[in-house]
């Protein structure tokens, strides 16, 4: 690479990033437009979590950094689904095998064990309150919204979903974009801990109260209280503008739950609303010059837990890619987006379509029939079916693999259940064999504990 090597932002993406770099030999700049989040107040003591899996871990333990991210992680066995009235919660497990478990992490100190990492290679600097204005291919200078500017010979754009580094490349006419509005929204709130100090509800479990257009989540933190998310139409937010309103609100949809937040309504009104948006880029670089990855290059609705762990599976494959053709960047970069592309286009799809399941499907009786089969089916044929969620969260297969996988499979199924006369183990053994070079097979090899 010619030049001063930059990443822009500190995110999964770019923090992984500058240490799998690092590790190849090259000297980085990070530019983070906020503070670092290791000495940072982030505020009210709020703990905002994601869900970690298969495609996350691979890079994490790639780096050496598995064993300080076990500590901080909370194993989720499955979907514990809270339906509506006064019934007992139903766990849904999310698989059969050992290693068919999500994480609960905190974005903050998953995000901090890999700057901290970044930094310990002793090559990569990380340049705090450095917003990122524009790229200058031209003249090889980055501008900052400060009025700085710094020389580079190669950018990588890791800024996230509004990302400058994306807008530069547009600018040349390289790369085209869309940002793809859902028309829903969230809203993060927490459920604080009882009175002893432990969890409120099973901290082992991935809370879901699906209300058909709209759910509430839950994922624990190790501080005993939970990050909650409320997923729902916009016109649904603008209609929550009051106390009584979103008292009313909770009281009819999710009464278990506001039991429980005594200050719901401060916290509804004090916390954000987010927008939720699929980023479909297209021409993710510019010559040898710079290169989109995560949520810049292919921003995902959350419905998959799959965002940030796509992002970390995208900087592997750029890292493979750099180290294959490490004389020809524009080469490297370009077979990078084609193998990525098409994988990142069907995580999108998939990361709609596992809202209505989310939302809906996990209470419909025929979702549930045919979850239940893929997992009978699984038990007896391992080695020829895995239901899509469990390809996506617990796989490395590739996501438009995955995707044709469960189509193939839906179609089995359903068939299987509309006329049980059908021999569907000879059906499910006619598939191809599920890839060996996979952690499906080797289901230990990705445990956390
Ligand atoms: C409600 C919600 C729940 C989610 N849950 C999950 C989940 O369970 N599992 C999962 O895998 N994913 C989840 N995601 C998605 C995940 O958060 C993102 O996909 C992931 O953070 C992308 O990482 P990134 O590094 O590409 O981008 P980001 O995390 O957005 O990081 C970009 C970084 O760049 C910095 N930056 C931005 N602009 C500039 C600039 N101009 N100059 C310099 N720096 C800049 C930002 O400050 C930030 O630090 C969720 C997302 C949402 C909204």
């Amino acid at each position: 690479m010619n030049g001063p090597i930059a990443i822009a932002g500190a995110g999964p993406a770019g923090s992984l990033l500058a240490i799998y770099l690092a590790r190849q030999g090259y000297d980085v700049t990070v530019y983070e437009s906020r503070a670092d989040l290791r000495r940072a107040d982030i505020g009210a003591g709020r703990s905002i979590n994601l869900a970690l899996a298969t495609r996350g871990i691979v890079p994490l333990v790639d780096v050496g950094v598995i064993a300080r991210v076990d500590e901080i992680t909370i194993p989720m066995r499955g979907r514990m689904v809270h339906a509506v009235g006064d019934t007992t919660p139903e766990l849904q497990p999310y698989g059969i095998l050992e290693h068919e478990v999500i994480h609960s992490v905190s974005r903050t100190d998953l995000n901090a064990i890999l700057l901290d990492a970044a930094e310990a290679t002793g090559r990569v600097t990380l340049e705090f309150e450095k917003r990122l204005d524009s790229v200058d291919f031209m003249e090889s200078v980055l501008h900052f919204h400060d009025g700085s500017t710094a020389p580079f010979g190669v950018i990588f754009g890791a800024d996230g979903a509004n990302s400058p580094v994306r807008e530069s490349i547009v600018a040349t006419g390289a790369c085209s974009f869309a940002a793809e509005a859902l028309g829903h929204d969230y809203k993060e709130l927490t459920l604080p801990p009882g009175a002893d100090g432990s969890h409120c509800l099973d901290p082992n479990a991935l809370h879901i109260w699906p209300r058909g257009e709209f759910m509430l989540i839950a994922l624990a933190n190790p501080t005993g209280d939970f990050t909650v998310t409320l997923f729902a139409p916009t016109e649904t937010f603008d209609a929550l503008q009051t106390g009584y309103g979103i008292q009313s609100f909770f009281d009819q949809e999710f009464a278990e739950f506001g039991a429980l937040v005594p200050d719901l309504i401060d916290q509804f009104l004090e916390n954000p609303t987010g927008k939720l948006a699929t980023i479909r880029a297209s021409g993710w670089s510019y010559q040898d010059r710079a290169v989109l990855m995560g949520d810049a290059a292919h921003g995902v609705v959350p419905f998959h837990g799959q965002g940030m762990n796509a992002a970390m599976e995208s900087v592997r494959a750029l890292d493979r890619h750099l180290r294959d053709s490490p004389d020809d960047l524009a080469v490297a970069f370009q077979r990078y987006e084609a193998e990525r592309k098409p994988n990142t286009d069907a995580i999108a799809d998939m990361a709609i379509s596992n809202y209505i399941e989310m939302r809906a499907g996990v209470v419909d009786p025929d979702y549930l029939a045919k979850r239940t089969l893929a997992l009978e089916l699984q038990q007896r044929h391992p080695r020829h079916l895995s239901p899509r969620y469990n390809m996506v969260m617990f796989s490395t297969m590739p996501y438009a693999e995955a995707r044709a996988r469960a189509a193939e499979q839906a179609e089995i199924i359903g068939a299987a259940i509309a006329d049980p006369s059908i021999d569907v183990d000879a059906l499910v053994t006619n598939l191809p064999l599920l890839p060996d070079n996979d952690p499906l097979a080797d289901p230990k090899a990705l445990s956390l504990s």
